[in-house]
């Protein structure tokens, strides 16, 4: 009976303890040469009311004691569904003009990952790479192959046209007569990730992209692989990368900033900042976002701007340009 009463008394502690512990959310919508002069003030409003709406949902799962893996989908859902961003609706073009998508997710309490390239017809491909994680005995599923998948785990299907927008054909146009570069920035903002920490203490992150307009052979970025442009680990912390995929997957950007905190016990901004810098240095822009258990929150990124925002039981901010 006193033994009982003891562990009685011993989880309620544990239950209050969990109570108490903070949440947090952090998010990007892309990096670039996002500048004031590029950007019209109805853009900034619309961006910003986005990112916050976004925010405001992976809360509400938090703050009512939800899983971080949960949050981030969420928040990330969202964001697939907004035509500002590169990801989902709204994504940019191939070379062929058609739409495929990348996204990944990954959970920081058992390093279980899941993650989808060149689907074409998920509505939400983020949550495919859920389905892929939990779903099947795989982590990373490509093309056709994922399309099918994701008919099989009955998610909800999307036709080409869902996809499809005029500004994101208007860029692939202008890349094509100009003859720009893959990396020119100006076409291709607005990948999307999120990471959370959850009252239970665990970190989860989670990424989605059309990828860069213009993309072809079958060009894969960074943010459907593990290690490169996504990852969590409860021992660490939680990373989404947004930016030139093909310098950030030489890095093993996000891998790369978790192994530095623990193994060199660097703090989460020193380790995101060293890695940028590195990353800088091979000739690659972009920026990431990390949250750690510990409760930091981090912003790191050598463009101009960043589409960025974060969330706490204390209140949300959001920002897009370098001086903010
Ligand atoms: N990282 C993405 C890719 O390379 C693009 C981006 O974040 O803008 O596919």
């Amino acid at each position: 009976m006193r033994l009982l009463l003891i562990l009685g008394a011993l989880l309620m502690t544990d239950a209050a303890q969990a109570q108490q512990r903070e949440w947090k959310l952090v998010i990007h919508g892309g990096a670039g040469v996002i500048e004031r002069k590029n950007l019209s003030p109805e853009k900034d409003k619309e961006i910003r009311a986005a990112l916050d709406h976004s925010l405001a949902t992976g809360s509400k799962v938090l703050a009512g004691g939800g899983s971080a893996l949960d949050a981030v989908e969420a928040t990330v859902r969202e964001l697939e569904d907004n035509p500002n961003f590169n990801a989902g609706r709204g994504a940019v073009f191939t070379y062929q003009g058609t739409n495929e998508l990348d996204a990944a997710i990954m959970d920081g309490r058992t390093r279980a990952a899941g993650a989808v390239t060149g689907a074409t017809a998920t509505k939400n491909p983020i949550s495919l790479a859920r389905a892929v994680m939990e779903k099947s005995p795989h982590v990373f599923l490509s093309r056709e192959g994922a399309d099918e998948f994701s008919r099989q785990q009955g998610l909800e299907q999307a036709p080409p046209e869902w996809f499809a927008t005029p500004e994101r054909r208007r860029q692939l146009e202008e890349l094509k007569s100009k003859s720009l570069s893959y990396f020119d920035v100006d076409l291709k903002y607005g990948t999307v990730g999120a990471v959370a920490l959850d009252t239970q203490g665990h970190v989860a992150a989670a990424t989605s992209t059309g990828g860069l307009t213009g993309k072809r052979w079958g060009r894969i970025g960074d943010s459907p692989i593990i290690g490169a442009g996504t990852y969590a680990d409860d021992r660490a912390c939680a990373i989404s990368a947004t930016g030139a995929g093909e310098y950030f997957i030489r890095e093993g950007a996000a891998h790369e900033i978790c192994a530095r905190m623990r193994l060199a016990g660097e703090s989460a901004q020193k380790a995101a900042d060293v890695v940028m810098k590195e990353i800088g240095e091979l000739g690659g822009t972009g920026g990431v976002i990390v949250v750690t258990p510990k409760g930091e929150t981090v912003y790191s990124f050598n463009t101009p701007g960043m589409y960025r925002g974060m969330a706490s039981a204390k209140g949300r901010s959001v920002a897009i340009y370098g001086d903010e």
